[in-house]
């Protein structure tokens, strides 16, 4: 590598705050997927968690070259990071923030002339014509490839990246109730779905960024050693699609006895390959599942009954995201309520309802533009086309409804999976009320162990619960139904643990400040975060632990 690249000065950035409607961007645009996404109906039971551009502290730590990352600036902040004359400034965007990005590149070039400028993320499906004008090169790969690439320095072998320490913080009511070790696992998905951006932006493939079950559980074990007691999310499209990494990883929990609490994504093709004791004993107890349209015909829901498979599931403890798509071609008024209801009676745990929606790269919308499916006005008006790109506005004629009537469904869909079903954190309790119960004495004593993390998790709903009880919002059945599951908790506590009982006040106050903050909109922005990274070291070949390779500071998004 030459002296000139070595000392590249480089600036990673994600899109500038203030997002959101309220500024003008599209619907659940915001800084977090769940509440913007997912329990956006449930007002101060939706349990907060902001979410950073994580790639780009992922590329920052597998340079050779210093570099400096910085979340959600403002416009003020970034003008005055670009004194420090950074040779390249990288941005990463979504369709949606594609104006931002846009504006971002326009203050760069003003204040930064001679600064390079790179576009980079899902936002990149524009095309050259449209983005070209405003930066100087296009990632439209993986990144510490392409960056890599860029700078001159020698390609890596995936199976040497390293893994930055990422951790998240989960709030309800404004209260820190878990950690979560985020395990970047991989990229891409070869279901290729019609409308699937992430899927088709890696050409239906899939890239193993931890190509080993032991990579995936040293990682995992070496988040533990910094918090014993977290969680970890495992961020790859279809986690368990591969089997053999997927057992390897189930082999190591087994061998080491090692009782993991972890969230992934997961396709019921890919899910059905294991019982749920395996997945258990992966410490598999959350996943996020395409529900779609029931009678869309993909491929991932052949042979599966989705809706037993969803109750199965939860039976055992494993609670269960659900993503519904409304507005497909055949879902008329009728037929989208049904397959709503057959979904409530399942009872998930959580739901999204995205409406269908054509993203540039995906074969849906090349059949869209072809059959000159898109509503005019977004023909006409790229820009409006992009900032609607949210899953939450109908943007193509529909044989049986009209624009309005696909978003009043979907804003009815989140109310009354709220209403029916009641917030989302009381439901997770009750799910892992069913695993205890179903595992507190099996013979697998790596079981037992899952049924005991199930066992303490809920003991933090001593506090939690009695918000529910007498919080507003809340049916009478569901106040009967959190009395009774708070009575059952309490007594299968110890002694020590009814300690808990100690935060109902200050879980009582919390929901009385959250009622007031959402009254208010108060800090609907998260401060900036700047974490400068100091570039790989040179790898030890004899080293195999992911932990000794880490280079940067330990990471909390809040
Ligand atoms: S299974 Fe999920 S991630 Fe994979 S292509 Fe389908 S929608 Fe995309």
């Amino acid at each position: 590598m030459g002296r000139e690249q070595q000392t590249k000065k480089i600036l990673f950035t994600s899109v500038w705050r203030p997002i959101g409607p309220s500024v003008g961007d599209g619907e659940s645009v915001g800084y977090e997927l769940l509440h913007g996404q997912v329990t956006r109906a449930q007002g101060i039971y939706s349990p907060r968690v902001v979410h950073k551009q994580f790639s780009l502290d992922y590329i920052a730590e597998n340079l050779d070259t210093p570099s400096k990352v910085l979340h959600y600036p403002s416009k003020a902040r970034l003008r005055r990071e670009l004194q420090n004359n950074y040779d390249v400034v990288a941005i990463a965007f979504v369709l949606s923030t594609s104006h931002h990005a846009i504006a971002m590149c326009q203050l760069i070039r003003s204040v930064a002339p001679k600064t390079k400028i790179i576009l980079g993320g899902y936002g990149t499906v524009m095309s050259d014509e449209e983005l070209l004008p405003y930066c100087d090169t296009i990632c439209r790969e993986e990144g510490v490839t392409f960056m890599r690439k860029y700078l001159g320095q020698p390609a890596l072998d995936q199976d040497n990246y390293v893994h930055p320490h990422i951790f998240s913080r989960m709030r309800i009511f404004g209260i820190p109730v878990s950690v979560t070790g985020m395990v970047f696992a991989g990229l891409g998905c070869p279901n290729a779905c019609d409308f699937c951006c992430t899927s088709h932006y890696f050409k239906n493939q899939h890239i193993r960024l931890l190509p080993t079950g032991k990579s995936i559980f040293d990682l995992m074990h070496t988040q533990r050693q910094k918090y014993p007691d977290c969680d970890h999310t495992i961020l790859d499209e279809d986690f368990l699609l591969s089997k053999t990494r997927a057992h390897d990883f189930l082999e190591l929990c087994r061998e080491k006895q090692v009782a993991f609490s972890t969230f992934c994504f997961a396709s019921v093709k890919a899910l059905k390959q294991y019982t749920c004791d395996e997945l258990l004993e992966m410490g598999i107890d959350g996943v996020w599942v395409g529900y779609e349209g029931k009678a869309a015909g993909y491929e991932k829901h052949r042979g599966v009954n989705i809706d037993e498979f969803i109750k199965n599931l939860q039976a055992h403890g494993i609670t269960v995201l659900t993503s519904m798509i409304l507005g497909i071609p055949y879902q008329s008024d009728e037929i989208a309520r049904a397959e709503f209801d057959a979904l409530m009676e399942t009872n998930p745990s959580l739901s999204q309802f995205l409406i269908y929606g054509p993203i540039p790269g995906t074969p849906f919308y090349e059949k869209v533009m072809k059959e000159e499916l898109m509503h005019g006005d977004l023909i006409k008006d790229r820009r409006q086309f992009y900032k609607q790109c949210t899953g939450f506005y109908a943007m193509m004629k529909h044989p049986f409804l009209r624009r309005d009537e696909i978003e009043q469904l979907q804003r009815d869909f989140y109310q009354r999976d709220f209403e029916q079903l009641g917030p989302s954190i009381f439901r997770i309790a009750q799910i892992k009320l069913n695993g205890y119960l179903k595992y507190r004495n099996h013979a697998n004593p790596l079981l037992r162990k899952k049924a005991e993390c199930f066992r303490q998790k809920l003991m933090t709903f001593l506090a939690i619960l009695p918000c529910g009880i007498l919080g507003p919002k809340i049916s009478w059945k569901h106040r009967l139904a959190y009395s009774k599951l708070f009575i059952k908790i309490l007594g299968m506590s110890s002694f020590k643990e009814k300690r808990y009982l100690l935060g109902i006040p200050v879980m009582l106050g919390a929901a009385a400040f959250t009622w007031i903050n959402s009254k208010l909109n108060l800090h609907e922005h998260p401060f900036t975060r700047v974490f400068s990274y100091l570039g790989r070291k040179p790898i030890v070949p004899a080293s195999p632990e992911v932990e000794f390779l880490g280079q940067s500071p330990t990471y909390e998004s809040v």
